[in-house]
């Protein structure tokens, strides 16, 4: 998987930021969501921070991007949830050392869903509520210098995104609030508990993103993206891919690649 690795300057300190695990924009019709969310780090001298952290099908992958940054879960010192879906929260818990930040209302929101009724993982945001790990946020609430939280309600009650101020450009990670790049431009989503609030949210990113011109745009569900002459361009290039075993053997594997 190409990794992004550019030095980013937030305000003195520098991150260097690195896409993990690429989201990748649709669902199966036959086997539900496929919930391939978007995990990125970004590091500073010994401060390693996760956006998002995916659920278990992903875990191996999380160590390996680790391991090959010279890092174990040990190292890592924050978490940002965007929202308590389970596609993005559930491996909250991998990181022992680390403060995990969700916001005070979509927490409140998850708490309260009944047990099977949203994507929503009851158990582990109980746990996540128990834990003195746990950091609430709300809106423009500043997490660390440069970093600041924005309430981006509807797909999910107190979602968040998150912009990472660098001076000359801004990082802006937005969950499922813009899940990918027809989202934001169609300016229409699927997937939400309150279509006003979800096109209020759209509306709020584009207003981030058109703030400084190198922006960078990070979806929950598709890979980073920056505006050229007010559209937006894909940085990366994607990598989404099955291997089936649709015949008689282990070895011969029939490669389905998820590309557009
Ligand atoms: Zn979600």
């Amino acid at each position: 998987m190409r990794i992004i690795n550019t030095k980013v300057k937030v305000g003195i300190i520098l991150f260097e930021y690195d896409i993990f695990v690429q989201g990748f924009p649709g669902k199966s019709p036959t086997h539900g969501g496929l919930g391939w969310s978007s995990i990125a780090l970004l590091s500073q001298n010994d401060q390693n921070i996760i956006i998002d952290v995916g659920s278990f099908g992903v875990r191996k992958l999380l160590f390996q991007k680790l391991h090959e940054k010279g890092l174990t879960p040990n190292d890592i010192t924050m978490v940002l949830l965007t929202h308590t879906h389970w596609d993005h929260s559930v491996n909250w818990n991998l990181f022992p050392n680390a403060t995990i930040v969700v916001g005070e209302v979509d927490m409140n929101w998850a708490l309260n869903e009944p047990t099977g009724h949203s994507d929503v993982p009851e158990l582990y945001i109980k746990e996540l509520d128990r834990s003195p790990q746990k950091r609430l946020v709300g809106h423009l609430e500043e997490i660390v210098p440069g970093i600041v939280a924005h309430q981006t309600k509807g797909h999910t009650p107190g979602h968040l995104a998150y912009s990472v101020d660098n001076g000359d450009f801004d990082i802006i990670f937005s969950g499922d609030a813009a899940k990918n790049r027809a989202e934001l431009l169609s300016r229409n989503v699927d997937m939400t508990l309150s279509l006003s609030d979800s096109l209020d949210s759209i509306d709020y990113l584009w207003n981030l993103w058109r703030k400084k011109k190198d922006n960078i745009m990070v979806p929950g569900h598709d890979i980073p993206m920056k505006l050229v002459d007010g559209k937006p361009v894909y940085l990366q290039k994607r990598e989404a891919e099955l291997q089936c075993w649709f015949s008689d053997n282990l070895e011969d594997l029939t490669d389905v690649k998820l590309v557009d």
